[in-house]
C-alpha cells in the first residue's frame, strides 16, 4: 500500500464510529486470514490495510448505487484495451472472464498458473490486458469472500473454489436424505471462515407428514433463534421458493449440501426454463446476454448469480476450520464475553460461560455436542449421530 493509499484509509476510518470500525476491522482479518491460507511463499503478502481499503471502498460504490457489479454496468475497455471482469469459469491455464456484455477467453500469467488451484476461483473480479487475439489476466483483485477446501493432497493447504460469495446457502432435506442437524454445524462453521453470510433452507417439505412436521421443527429449533434466514420449502410444490428468491436478489451465492437434497432442483426451479444438470447454461436475462457452456456462474431472473462447480458441491469443513470454531456458533458470543479467561474454549475451562448457559438451557445442547465434537474432544458422553463423515 503506498502513501496516498494509506493517507485515504486513515481518511475514511475517521468518519468511522467504534463499533462499525471494530466490525470492518474483525471482516478485514477473516479475509486475509482466508486470502493468506491460500497464498504459497512468493507471492506478496497482503496487509490488513489492503482489506480494509477494499471493504470501505466497497461501502462506499455501494452507497454510491455502484453496488456488486451485475453485468449492467459494462465496464467500457481503457484507452490501452484493458478491461475488468468475473472469471466465470476456470480451465487450465485460462479462464472465461464476463466482462460487460462480453465473454472472452484469457490466458492466466505463469506465477497464476503454478498456484491455479488455489490463486483463481469462479467469482473473482479480475483485471485484463490484451494479448494478441485473445487476454491476459493482469491481477486478481482483493476478495470480499472465499470459500475454501483442504488440498486432497496436502490438507494444510487451501484450495480456492468460489471467490466474491455474498450468500451460502445451506441445503438441507427435510427427509430423504435423512435430516442431521450436525451436518448443518459443520457447514456454518465453514460459511462463517469464508466471509459470506449463511442461510438454511430445509427442503422437501411436502414429504413429512403432519406428525414428522413437529418432529423436524423441534430438531431445528436451534437454528431458528440464529442471527441466519430459515427457510422451509419444497421445489415440487414450489412452497418457499419466492422467499428464496427474494433472499437471494442481488446476491452471489452458491448451494451447498448433501448430494439429494435438491440443490439441482431448485437451481432450475429459480431458473425457471433453464437445464442445470446439462451445464448447458444460456442466461436468459432479456439482454441476449449468453454464458458460454464452460460457465459455472448462473444469472437467474431477479439478479441472483449462483455459482455451481464440482469445488462447490464437495465444499465441506477441512481439517483447518477448527481454528476460531466458536465463531461459527454464533448463539455462544454474548455468553463466551463473560468466561473467566479470554480464550476459553469452552471445553474443560473453570468459569464457562458458555458451559453455563448450555447447563441453563440457553444454548441448545446439539449445538454445543456439535462443537465438542468438530473441537476433537471425545470425552462427551453424548453419542454421535454417525453423520462426522458424511459432508
Ligand atoms: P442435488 O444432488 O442436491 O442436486 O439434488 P437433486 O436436485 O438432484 O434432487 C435429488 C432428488 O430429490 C431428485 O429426484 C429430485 O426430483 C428430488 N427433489 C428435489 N426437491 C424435492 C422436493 O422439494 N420434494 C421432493 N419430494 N423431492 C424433491
Ligand atoms: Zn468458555
Amino acid at each position: 500500500m503506498d502513501k496516498r493509499q494509506r493517507r485515504r484509509l486513515g481518511d475514511l476510518l475517521a468518519k468511522l464510529d467504534d463499533g462499525e470500525r471494530t466490525r470492518l476491522t474483525k471482516r478485514a482479518a477473516k479475509l486475509r486470514q482466508a486470502a493468506l491460507r491460500t497464498m504459497t511463499g512468493d507471492a506478496r503478502r497482503p496487509e490488513m490495510e489492503d482489506f480494509l481499503l477494499r471493504l470501505l471502498d466497497e461501502q462506499e460504490e455501494a452507497a454510491a448505487g455502484f453496488a456488486a457489479p451485475d453485468g449492467g454496468a459494462a465496464p467500457a475497455p481503457g484507452i490501452d484495451g484493458s478491461r475488468r471482469g468475473t472469471v466465470i469459469g476456470v480451465t487450465a491455464g485460462a479462464c472465461i472472464v464476463q466482462s460487460g456484455d462480453d465473454s472472452l477467453d484469457a490466458v492466466l500469467p505463469a506465477d497464476l498458473t503454478r498456484r491455479q488451484q488455489s490463486g483463481l476461483a469462479v467469482g473473482d473480479e479480475v483485471l485484463l490486458e490484451p494479448l494478441g487475439e485473445g487476454h491476459r489476466v493482469t491481477a486478481v483483485l482483493p476478495r470480499r469472500s472465499l470459500l475454501t477446501r483442504a488440498d486432497p493432497h496436502d490438507a494444510r493447504r487451501a484450495r480456492a473454489i468460489a471467490a466474491n460469495i455474498d450468500v451460502v446457502l445451506v441445503m438441507v432435506a427435510a427427509k430423504a436424505p435423512p435430516l442431521h442437524p450436525r451436518l448443518i454445524d459443520r457447514y456454518l462453521v465453514a460459511v462463517e471462515r469464508s466471509g459470506a453470510r449463511a442461510a438454511l433452507a430445509v427442503n422437501k417439505v411436502d414429504l413429512l407428514t403432519d406428525a414428522e412436521r413437529g418432529e423436524v421443527l423441534d430438531l431445528l429449533q436451534p437454528y431458528l433463534g440464529l442471527p441466519i434466514p430459515v427457510v422451509f420449502c419444497s421445489v415440487t410444490t414450489g412452497e418457499g421458493i419466492e422467499d428464496l428468491r427474494g433472499l437471494l436478489a442481488g446476491a452471489t451465492c452458491v448451494f451447498v449440501g448433501q448430494s439429494g437434497v435438491g440443490k439441482s432442483s431448485l437451481l432450475n426451479a429459480l431458473h425457471e426454463d433453464a437445464a442445470a444438470k446439462t451445464g448447458a447454461v444460456r442466461a436468459g436475462d432479456g439482454r441476449g446476454r449468453h454464458i458460454t457452456s464452460a460457465s459455472s456462474l448462473y444469472e437467474l431472473p431477479g439478479g441472483v448469480r449462483v455459482i455451481d462447480t464440482p469445488g462447490v458441491r464437495r465444499f465441506s469443513l477441512d481439517a483447518a476450520d477448527a481454528v476460531r470454531l466458536a465463531d461459527g456458533f454464533a448463539e455462544f458470543a454474548p455468553f463466551a464475553a463473560r468466561c473467566r479467561y479470554r480464550d476459553c474454549t469452552h471445553a474443560h475451562e473453570p468459569g464457562c460461560a458458555v458451559k453455563a448457559a448450555v447447563d441453563d438451557g440457553a444454548i441448545a445442547h446439539s449445538r454445543y455436542t456439535s462443537y465438542r465434537k468438530l473441537l476433537g474432544d471425545d470425552d462427551d458422553p453424548r453419542q454421535g449421530d454417525g453423520a462426522e463423515n458424511t459432508v
